[in-house]
């Protein structure tokens, strides 16, 4: 596809840093980056320990920097970028100093809560942030968006619902807001029976429907807790009360969510399932740059379908609105409890459906303690990990 020269955006090239370069999203901001080298100029890419994608990335988008998580992946990622003259970093505060490095514009692509860390950190240098990373805000929502506020940060939301929301939400006049419909595509169990679910392998539960994604959310997706850890990330971004948010599985994933107003008209943000669109809508903010992603036919799609979530085959939405309506700690448990049963339930140690049973006993044994600072976060999200890995192990390992 050629680039429409109307289309480019006008200012010299954005800097530009990716957090979690090697995953998912990190991939697509990498590709989208690479087929228009002239907007971008790319400051900073991290990994966890994907050494030899994160210095190939590094190498053809001519990075200042690249750093991995794990320390021990240091001598490698050095060898990699031998001759490069591009850094190599290693360790947890190395991420967090790429992300304090100034830069027009930083993707959150980190999973899960070891992505709270370097972003709170690009918030606090008032950043323009592509916020793909929805566990931050799940983990430590009140505190991060005081931060954004204080800091005069910009999140910018990838998550394809939030950014479809963001596009047709009127924050100009927030009253005139009645609700936010948050459409989930129900992922691989949407029709299956209960006693199916509880046989479910890794990779049946792996295998989404529509969207290709990293291991941990499409883990999500098929519990629905992805959509449950979403439900709590709308309720940050958006002015709105909790009861405002519902959510409307919609199989096709064509209408990325949408935005009902006062007078009854709803308004939709749609496209073809490719994380490249709303990941450009951040990368170009406040322009607008081409993509390949194909583009939507209807004509040819001729039936959009709708459908009431099930709550009893899928109970992590009701733990997600429940955790967030009790506050305090209750999303950081949840957030925590989920990224250790999930992680289990990859490893073969407990079933599908233990998932969620997992996550509804840590939460029934868990207070509902005030968050106030940052050790308060880590505190709960410590507590939570232990406490589920010792109820797995006690519990639920080898039923
Ligand atoms: P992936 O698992 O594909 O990638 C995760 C990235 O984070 C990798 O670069 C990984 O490095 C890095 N990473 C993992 N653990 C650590 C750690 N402890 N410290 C530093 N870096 C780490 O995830 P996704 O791209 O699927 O998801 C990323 C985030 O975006 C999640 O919060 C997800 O919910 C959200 N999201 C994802 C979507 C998608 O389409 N994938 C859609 C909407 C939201 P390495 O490769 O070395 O392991």
């Amino acid at each position: 596809m050629g680039v429409n020269p109307q289309l480019k955006i006008s200012t010299n090239p954005k800097t530009v840093t990716v957090l979690g370069a090697t995953g998912s999203v990190g991939c697509n901001t990498v590709d989208l980056i690479e087929r228009t080298p002239e907007h971008f100029q790319v400051i900073a890419l991290t990994a966890n320990t994907n050494v030899a994608l994160l210095a190939q990335q590094a190498r053809t988008l001519g990075a200042e920097i690249a750093v991995v998580a794990d320390e021990g992946c240091y001598g490698s990622l050095k060898d990699a970028l031998s001759g490069s003259g591009i850094e190599a970093a290693a360790g947890e505060q190395a991420i967090a100093d790429a992300a304090q490095r100034p830069t027009d514009i930083i993707m959150a692509g980190i999973v899960g809560a070891a992505g709270l860390e370097p972003a709170l950190t690009a918030v606090r240098r008032g950043a323009t942030i592509g916020l793909a990373n929805k566990e931050c805000l799940v983990a430590a929502g009140d505190l991060f968006m005081a931060e954004v506020k204080a800091h005069k940060a910009t999140l910018l939301p990838v998550d394809s619902e939030h950014n479809a929301i963001y596009q047709v939400f009127d924050f100009e006049h927030p009253h005139r807001v009645e609700k936010i419909i948050l459409t989930a595509s129900g992922g691989p169990f949407r029709t299956s029976s209960k006693q199916q679910m509880e046989a479910a392998t890794v990779e049946q539960a792996l295998a989404h429907p529509v969207w290709k994604m990293g291991t941990k959310i499409s883990i999500d997706s098929a519990t629905m807790m992805n959509k449950g850890l979403e439900l709590i990330e709308a309720y940050y971004l958006f002015p709105v009360e909790l009861d405002q948010i519902e959510i409307l599985v919609h199989p096709q994933s064509v209408i990325h969510s949408m935005v009902g107003y006062v007078d009854g008209s709803v308004l939709a943000q749609l496209g073809s399932p490719d994380m490249r669109t709303p990941i450009s809508y951040a990368l170009a903010w406040p322009d607008r740059i081409e993509t390949p992603s194909p583009r939507l036919d209807l004509a040819d799609i001729a039936t959009l379908t709708f459908e009431a979530p099930d709550m009893e085959r899928f109970p992590a939405l009701k733990l997600a609105r429940e955790s967030l309506r009790a506050g305090g700690c209750r999303p950081c448990v949840l957030n925590a409890a989920n990224e250790i049963a999930v992680q289990e339930f990859l490893d073969g140690n407990i079933g599908f459906l233990d998932i969620t049973r997992v996550e509804e006993q840590v939460l029934a044994d868990s207070d509902v303690r005030p968050v106030n600072s940052l050790e308060d976060v880590h505190e709960a999200d410590r507590d939570a990990r232990r406490k589920t890995s010792a109820l797995i192990k006690s519990q639920f390992m080898g039923r």
